[in-house]
């Protein structure tokens, strides 16, 4: 055997132009080799840049890390296998059992799940409040609240948080503000400038726009929390394959575009649709009948986001033929897509809820939710409007 057989079981040589290409490389391998023991212990210790392990930190993960940071105004951020895995990173790395976690009630299904059936049984005490009532929240504070947790803009009503009055309460004490911004995403909301400690997302929405890759991210103000929060990354295994992130950095490249588009298009298309007399409602942060409109005009300005909502009266026979009339539209439970979808709550993210529950929110068999892509506007109007007209028997 040659000593070439080295080079083909493990084959070391890369072109020279390697570094200059254009696009970023993707980083497959799971282990990283160093020069010797010297330098190793100098990077497991943090004073040697450089990866080792891929579960302890890859170049694809940190590369889409630094570009949410930037968008965040944030720094030392994590991406994570999931949105879900950044909330479990944060609970991991930051809970112990005894404390009381201050939550709110109209959070992702998931999440809500995990704080109250998961986190209960570790022994941390959860309570739920209205995130749109800041005193409600100020009064569920106990000495031992350690996380507070909202989203900017809740689902499927898009209710906004009184961040700013939450935050106030939550100053001076031991406890922690995490925001889930993935609904407003930076381009619309940065809370780091709203007194949040901790911001989270699901990169699989808006961030990566694709609906290809399940990511999470997560950031922390304090250095010392954000190194607590990625050590949980690494040691619970929380850690995202660098393809996922690779694909993820490439969505990122036209965010702000596709941000941009998608957001004009809501707006134009939520004005449409109250237009429109077979819609009993229209639930849009910018619009001025929206309950919370004047603290969304304050956090967002002008950014109403690319999610609305909207009540067609009737029930589910009503629901059906809406779905089936907006042929060009995917019925999809998911948001963020490049393309327009239509969810249902009362069949998809609410489902857990009775139905007398769903109706104290507002949410009929009726009530759809919309997350817009980036489609001509011209034809999504034409399209909702014959998807409406073919529910009339
Ligand atoms: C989708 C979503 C999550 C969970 O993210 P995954 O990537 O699906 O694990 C959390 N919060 C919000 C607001 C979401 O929309």
């Amino acid at each position: 055997m040659s000593e070439d057989n080295f080079s083909v079981v493990r084959r070391q040589e890369v072109p020279a132009t390697l570094d200059a290409g254009l696009v970023s490389p993707m980083h497959l391998s799971v282990a990283y080799c160093a020069a010797d023991p010297d330098m190793l212990d100098e990077q497991y210790d943090g004073q040697e840049a450089g990866f080792t392990y891929a579960r302890e930190g890859h170049p694809n993960g940190a590369a889409l890390a630094a570009k949410i940071d930037r968008l965040e105004a944030a720094s030392g951020g994590v991406v994570t296998g999931s949105g879900m895995s950044a909330l479990a990173a944060i609970y991991l790395a930051l809970l112990r059992s005894g404390d009381h976690i201050l939550a709110s009630n109209q959070l992702y299904g998931r999440n809500l799940r995990l704080l109250q059936q998961d986190l209960g049984r570790l022994g941390m005490d959860i309570t739920l409040a209205d995130p749109t009532d800041g005193a409600a929240f100020a009064d569920a504070m106990r000495p031992n609240t350690r996380l507070i947790i909202l989203e900017t803009v809740s689902n499927p009503t898009l209710r906004i948080a009184d961040i700013d009055g939450i935050a106030q309460h939550a100053r001076d004490t031991n406890c922690l503000v995490v925001i889930d911004n993935t609904f407003t995403t930076p381009a619309a909301f940065r809370p780091f400038e709203h007194g949040a400690d901790i911001v989270m997302h699901s990169v699989t929405k808006l961030l990566a726009g694709h609906s290809d890759v399940t990511l999470g991210y997560v950031a922390a103000r304090d250095p010392g929390i954000g190194a607590e929060i990625r050590d949980a990354v690494a040691t619970w295994g929380l850690t995202p394959s660098p393809f996922d992130c690779w694909l993820a950095e490439r969505g990122l490249h036209s965010f702000a575009l596709r941000h941009e588009r998608a957001e004009a298009n809501a707006a134009a298309l939520a004005d449409h649709l109250a237009t429109n007399p077979n819609v009993d409602a229209v639930f849009y942060p910018t619009r001025p009948d929206h309950p919370d409109h004047a603290r969304a005009v304050q956090l967002l300005g002008p950014h109403g986001g690319n999610m609305f909502s909207f009540r067609l009266a009737g029930g589910r026979e009503v629901a059906n033929r809406f779905v089936r009339g907006a042929k060009h539209i995917p019925f999809a439970p998911t948001l963020g897509d490049i393309a327009t979808t239509i969810s249902h709550p009362a069949t998809s993210s609410h489902r857990g809820l009775t139905e007398a529950e769903r109706l104290a929110l507002g949410i009929t068999e009726g009530f759809f939710r919309i997350s817009t892509g980036i489609e001509d506007i011209t034809l999504l109007k034409r399209e909702f409007d014959d998807a409406i007209r073919s529910t009339i028997i």
